[in-house]
């Protein structure tokens, strides 16, 4: 059929609709009118393939969807069956976290401070494609033995007692740590023996020394002043999570880096190089909708690969935490500081989906279980659900959510952002950069870029305002509190 497959979405709700795929039940999405005329064709065509894949049982698009690798980005691909690298992709657990500080906002109203910041938070977490800490993080070494530690026990008291990273935190993660294949620590200390003796982990060592960095790219640190939200139930949901209205916060979006990197271009390899072994065809446009049938071999090595990234992104963010807190003591003795939440949104995570176990594959896709879900049990956030961290951008702020009951139609997943709307490369031919920096200028945002880059400008991103009501209307989620930007790093 010829018809743009934009046509084919049929409406269900103001924010809700179906993207029929003739073989399989429907594709559940995700937005107003307005959101959904910003999916472009290759996107949609990437979810209907992603939908098709075997063993796939539902698939979610979220307002934030646009097109990725092997699948969209801002989408939910269930399997009970299979595992798919591609829907995790390159970044493994690459995250948001939110750290709190018992700074009111008037502390960093002047310039000069918000200035001195920036130089002592880059000078811990240094931003860019390959770097690892810099000077002032030396107190904090990691030689190879805590690194074959924390990237087998995640955020264990140990691996927090050695870096100095108050422990905790552990407890403000959606996940601290990441077990094996068989659900056991001494499978990824096995897996990661095997690895190290293949030629391209033979620069373990130095990877580990990223541990405490942003990376290039998207990936950005963000001081906030929080806004909690005056109904009650955003109230009562505030106090449970730490927030503080009022107050500065610090947003951070990173992942793995290069040991993660490494670990899923890897098993990318070896699968593409098995599926032409064994003569199965993939979408032309799509060799990363590689996959592995559960019990197999190629699974668990997968599974146990995907925990070993998990572990270093989980570190990596609660040593980042770690570090910016430093800073801001630097700069402002006396401060302290604790963190929010730490959740991800590309990862694959075991969950119940429909009375059984699946794999619940989040690419650009944020966990939402709302109050009194089972997973909750036991947990500070039994009652209220746990904190959603949503990015927007840095002009028009970010966003606090809690779960709804109407989250389980979309497996109990919401948006990861705003989502772009522009290519990196579009972006940079129609944006203006006078425009940009006199904008963010004009909000009082400072940046440690001299330019801001312009391929992450808040034009390149879907409208926030109109991404958030998709949420709330479809039932997804509510508003705890909005972050409002006062300075961000990026590369
Ligand atoms: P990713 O790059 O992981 O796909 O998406 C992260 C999300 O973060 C984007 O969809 C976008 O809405 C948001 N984002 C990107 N850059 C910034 C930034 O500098 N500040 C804030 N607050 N959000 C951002
Ligand atoms: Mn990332
Ligand atoms: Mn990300």
């Amino acid at each position: 059929e010829s018809r743009p497959l934009r046509s084919r979405l049929k409406s269900t709700g103001e924010a809700t609709a179906i993207l029929p795929t003739e073989t399989t039940s429907p594709i559940t999405v995700i937005g107003t009118e307005a959101i959904r005329d910003t999916f472009d064709e290759g996107c949609l065509q990437q979810a209907i393939n992603s939908r098709r894949a075997p063993g796939v049982t539902e698939v979610v698009l979220n307002p934030d969807a646009h097109l990725g690798y092997g699948a969209p980005v801002g989408c939910v691909m269930v399997s009970p069956t299979h595992v798919y690298p591609g829907p995790v992709g390159v970044d493994i657990k690459c995250s948001m976290s939110l750290l709190q500080l018992d700074l009111p906002a008037d502390a960093i109203e002047d310039r000069k401070t918000r200035r001195a910041l920036i130089s002592a938070i880059c000078q811990r977490t240094p931003t860019g494609a390959g770097r690892g800490q810099r000077s002032a993080a030396k107190s904090r070494p990691v030689n190879r033995t805590v690194g074959k530690q924390l990237v087998t026990e995640g955020a264990s008291v140990a691996v927090c007692d050695q870096l100095g990273i108050p422990s905790e935190w552990a407890e403000c993660c959606e996940d601290s740590f990441h077990l094996g294949h068989d659900e056991t620590r001494d499978a990824l200390a096995m897996r990661l023996d095997r690895l190290l003796e293949q030629r391209h982990m033979s620069n373990f060592s130095d990877k580990m020394t990223q541990l405490g960095s942003y990376g290039g790219g998207n990936h950005f640190g963000e001081c906030e002043v929080v806004d909690v939200a005056k109904d009650d139930r955003a109230q009562r949901a505030a106090q449970t999570f730490g927030l503080q209205d009022g107050n500065v916060a610090f947003l951070s979006h990173c992942g793995s880096r290069g040991f993660g990197h490494n670990l899923a271009s890897g098993q990318f390899k070896t699968l593409q190089d098995k599926f032409s072994q064994w003569g199965i065809p993939l979408p032309a446009q799509d060799r990363q909708l590689v996959y592995a049938p559960l019990g197999t071999p190629e699974a668990n090595d997968y599974l146990d690969d995907m925990a070993l990234g998990a572990n270093f992104a989980t570190v990596n963010h609660l040593m980042i935490n770690a570090l910016v807190l430093e800073a801001f003591q630097e700069v402002i003795p006396g401060t302290q500081g604790s963190l929010v939440y730490f959740i991800s949104h590309n990862i694959a995570r075991k969950e119940i989906v429909n009375n059984q176990p699946a794999w619940v594959h989040r690419k650009g896709a944020t966990r939402a279980f709302p109050g009194g879900h089972h997973s909750l049990r036991g947990t500070r956030y039994a009652e209220t659900g746990h904190p959603i961290l949503l990015p927007g951008n840095p002009r028009d702020g970010s966003a606090v959510m809690v779960a709804d009951e109407g989250a389980a139609q979309a497996c109990f997943s919401v948006n990861h952002g705003a989502g772009r709307i522009l290519g990196r490369r579009h972006a940079k031919r129609v944006l203006d950069q006078a425009t940009i920096d006199t904008e963010l200028d004009q909000h009082d945002v400072l940046s440690n870029c001299r330019q801001y880059p312009m391929d992450e400008a808040p034009a390149a991103y879907k409208d926030f305002e109109e991404v958030l009501r998709s949420v709330k209307m479809a039932g997804l989620a509510s508003e705890v509190a909005r972050l409002k930007a006062r300075f961000v790093i990026k590369d």
